[in-house]
């Protein structure tokens, strides 16, 4: 049975029960352009995609996803100017723009894998759908409207009436932003490009012939082309930060919808920034660059302790990154998997679903995916009284869409003759008063030895022991 979902879509500004048009639900997320590593900013926005994606399996809803790679097209402006992002990269780490494209997409997966990101059905690499995307550019062509320039095909955007109805800017604030870089031979601000030619006399790595002459695509068209491609009949989610929502998401709903005449996507949802104290938002520009590896994996800390710090907050509100922040994540994980691990001592079987809870989970995650209230409610469920089996079934099938690994204790189990002399003598004493049936001393020697920094589990095959 499918539960009702309440979504916040950018394009109507509210709050609207999400309908689908195809039993499947087609979902579309701007991925990475594979220039260097995501930064803990970026993937902000793959978390608050990943618990959307979640939330409709979650609530019974098939879903096909589809996230494109930018490995070609995106330039240092968005406007269309500046230098190719992915060949001034190969430039900068003296590898071509191929290698440098394959090297930071395995570094993005992995990212996605460590995050506990469930990876899309299809990745779609923009230099895999050349063809589309000219296809979809001469279809504009022959509709009128495009026009030529010295450097480029550009979309000419007075010829959509609604070009602002994603961003609800007045559309002089939108050529107020556009304005910043300047290409004089644009008709309007606000156009931009569809293809851009190979500067004459260089070059480009990534080039293709075109009915216009040799160059390579603008990064807009190729979410258009793609989307329509793979996403045809069921073009119902499609989701990116908040910064894609005046240029990259306005450009792709005004060619798409310019080209085929139909709505493009029903839904638009768009993730808060991360920022940084003073409330900017991260990028690789702000400081330190700051990725996964660095803040996370080369310190030893749990990369999930940053998927828990995000659970926190509401995807729509900013949240801010501190120099603190990845051990204060460590710990809360920490804490909620080893309450989840002492609820597990408790259990003695298989048990099942408490329905109460699991309502109150749905209720919540489709009031637009309320997760922080989420994670209230597992702790409300580890204080309540209901029989420990059932209680653990529940939190484990929570962790469905939180993605926190909470099956797991906090760490490998260790050996018994690895163990310090004191945590010996007291688990000795544990096993002789559960031998004795003295389940309360038995539980104040586990709460003494996890004082001491180590957890014990009674499982099926014997007692483990891991380090807090
Ligand atoms: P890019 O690789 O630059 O295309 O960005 C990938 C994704 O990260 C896009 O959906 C951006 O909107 C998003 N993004 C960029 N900076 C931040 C940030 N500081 N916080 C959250 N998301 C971000
Ligand atoms: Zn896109």
């Amino acid at each position: 049975m499918i539960s009702p979902l309440f979504l916040h879509n950018t394009l109507s500004g509210k709050k609207e029960e999400f309908k689908t048009q195809s039993p499947e639900v087609g979902l579309y997320t701007c991925g990475p352009t594979v220039y260097n590593f995501a930064h803990i900013g970026n993937l902000r926005t793959y978390i608050f995609e990943d618990l959307l994606k979640r939330t409709l399996y979650y609530l019974g809803y098939p879903v096909k996803h589809v996230m494109n790679i930018t490995d070609v097209g995106h330039l240092t402006g968005d406007m269309d100017m500046g230098e190719d992002k992915m060949e001034s990269g190969a430039a900068r780490e003296g590898r071509s723009a191929w290698e440098l494209a394959s090297f930071y997409t395995d570094a993005f997966k992995s990212d996605l894998k460590a995050l506990n990101i469930m990876e899309p059905d299809i990745y779609c690499r923009a230099t895999d759908y050349i063809k589309e995307q000219i296809a979809l550019v001469s279809r504009l062509e022959e509709k009128g409207f495009t026009y030529k320039t010295s450097d480029g095909i550009y979309f000419d955007t007075s010829l959509v009436s609604d070009y602002n109805k994603l961003s609800h800017l007045p559309l002089e604030e939108l050529q107020e932003g556009a304005r910043v870089e300047k290409n004089l031979e644009k008709k309007n601000f606000t156009d931009f490009a569809l293809w851009k030619f190979s500067p004459v006399g260089t070059k480009r790595q990534m080039e293709w012939d075109s009915p216009w002459g040799v160059g390579f695509p603008g990064w807009h068209i190729e979410c258009s082309a793609m989307s329509l491609r793979l996403l045809s009949g069921q073009l119902d989610i499609h989701c990116g930060g908040v910064d894609h929502i005046n240029i990259h998401h306005t450009n792709e709903i005004a060619q798409s919808e310019a080209a085929t005449g139909e709505r493009f996507f029903n839904y638009w949802l768009h993730g808060a920034f991360l920022i940084v104290p003073g409330g900017k938002k991260m990028a690789k520009s702000s400081g330190d660059f700051l990725t996964l590896e660095n803040t996370f994996i080369a310190k030893n800390i749990d990369p999930l302790a940053y998927r828990f710090m995000l659970l926190q907050g509401h995807y729509r509100k900013p949240m801010e990154w501190r120099t603190d922040s990845a051990l204060n994540a460590l710990n809360g994980l920490e804490s909620l998997r080893r309450r989840v691990s002492e609820l597990k001592s408790e259990t003695t079987g298989e048990g099942k679903l408490i329905e109460e809870f699991v309502l109150r989970f749905k209720a919540i995650l489709s009031d637009d995916l309320n997760v922080p209230q989420a994670l209230a409610l597992v702790q409300e469920v580890l204080k309540s009284s209901a029989d420990a089996n059932d209680r653990l079934k529940t939190i484990l099938s929570f962790d469905q869409v939180l993605g926190l690994d909470l099956s797991h204790s906090s760490g490998d189990s260790l050996e018994v003759g690895s163990l310090p002399e004191d945590i010996i003598k007291l688990l000795d004493a544990r096993r002789v008063a559960r031998d004795s049936k003295d389940f309360s001393e038995s539980d104040r020697l586990r709460e003494e030895i996890r004082v001491r920094g180590f957890l014990v589990e009674d499982t099926k095959e014997g007692v483990k022991i891991s380090k807090v």
